[in-house]
């Protein structure tokens, strides 16, 4: 009935994933949460291996958490940063990865500067380059950004920022579960990711890889019990492997989720997911393009499953609820969520569509009929 395109909010669980939240929480209404853990303990560890597969990185290199957010925010603040450092980031960062950035290097007296794009929308590597000496001591880039279907070239980033001995910390909210994200391939040292978007997990489920070479030189501060021992009265001892960036509680039944989720990702193959969003995605484009009134603004040469446009003279939300009267599901990007990459395109909101493989060819035909209704 409905037309879903908002895998790029929070996508639609398979029943793999929905069968397996709900039957742990009956489960724990059972027999209580320690013991249906238990009973999952070899499921729970096989997870580490699961999502080390997915992106291209050891089972010790893999930490999980409750959001893309906690992730990235436990990441950052483990990297050492002092007075005189700077910190550099993409155009189209994610405000819930900028506000961070821009607020520790205040309090450290660090500086944070934006990385230019280049003509096609993408981090500038050769500005990058330009920009980059000694003092950076970490390069913060978007993979994909929340308001747009640019891909940023990470590998590319990542060579740049390790020749002068920079960590890159790879935001891949909207790139994990649609494209292939490996560690091993980008050369990044830290990934950040979510399970509620492209990988169609569940709610409250973050993601984050840590390699060994970086580890070294991070100074973890957020660790509690599970990610620390207690091992003498004035004594502790860190956990050496990536999860030390975890804490102790959290929901099973949402873990057992998402693992669910990466698995039917990985059987599915993440390239054919790639190649099916990419053709839905430009399909949905083309059509667009084609309405009088109606402008598609995705910028990049490579693009991802993140359709945006704007309809002349109707606001993105009015776009939204007409759309939802006709049964298709979309939403809308406001410019404070990527205030930079907005205003120097000079836009203040962009509608979002992001089709999955799961929505058929003519849904989005369908969709681009819808749109053309409100644009008349
Ligand atoms: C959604 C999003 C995030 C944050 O993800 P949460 O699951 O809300 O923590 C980070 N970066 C980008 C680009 C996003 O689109």
């Amino acid at each position: 009935m409905t037309i879903f395109l908002d895998s790029a909010g929070s996508s639609l669980p398979p029943r793999e994933v929905l069968d397996e939240v709900i039957g742990h929480l009956r489960r724990e209404a059972e027999v209580g949460g320690y013991v249906a853990a238990r009973e999952r303990a070899d499921d729970l560890e096989a997870g580490y291996g699961v999502f080390a597969e997915l992106l291209g990185a050891r089972p010790d290199e893999v930490a999980f958490t409750d959001s893309a957010t906690r992730s990235w925010l436990t990441a950052f603040d483990a990297v050492p940063l002092v007075a005189g450092d700077r910190v550099l980031f993409s155009e189209a960062e994610y405000a819930g990865t900028a506000i961070p950035i821009l607020r520790r290097a205040r309090e450290v007296g660090a500086t944070a500067e934006a990385v230019p794009s280049d003509a096609f929308g993408q981090v500038d590597v050769d500005a990058l380059k330009e920009m980059l000496d000694e003092r950076v001591k970490l390069v913060s880039l978007v993979h994909v950004p929340t308001n747009s279907g640019l891909v940023n070239p990470a590998r590319e980033v990542a060579e740049a920022a390790h020749a002068v001995g920079a960590l890159v910390l790879l935001d891949a909210c909207q790139s994990i579960g649609q494209l292939p994200v490996r560690a091993d391939e980008l050369g990044v040292d830290l990934i950040a990711g979510t399970g509620r978007k492209w990988l169609r997990g569940p709610r409250g489920t973050g993601v984050l890889v840590v390699r060994r070479e970086a580890a070294a030189r991070m100074r973890p501060r957020l660790v509690d019990l599970h990610s620390a021992e207690w091992v003498a009265p004035d004594e502790i001892r860190l956990r050496d492997d990536a999860r030390v960036h975890e804490i102790w509680e959290s929901s099973v039944a949402d873990r057992l989720g998402l693992v669910a989720a990466a698995r039917y990702a990985l059987a599915k193959g993440i390239d054919v997911i790639e190649r099916e969003v990419g053709e839905r995605a430009q399909r949905l484009r083309d059509g667009l393009s084609a309405l009088p009134g109606v402008t598609v603004r995705d910028p990049g040469v490579r693009k991802a499953g993140l359709v945006t446009f704007t309809v002349d003279g109707v606001a993105a939300a009015d776009v939204r609820d007409r759309l939802a009267r006709d049964g298709v599901t979309v939403t809308v990007s406001g410019a404070s969520s990527t205030l930079l990459d907005m205003t120097r395109r000079g836009l203040d909101e962009v509608v979002r569509a992001s089709p999955h493989y799961f929505v058929e060819p003519a849904q989005v035909d369908q969709a681009v009929a819808a749109v053309s209704r409100c644009a008349r």
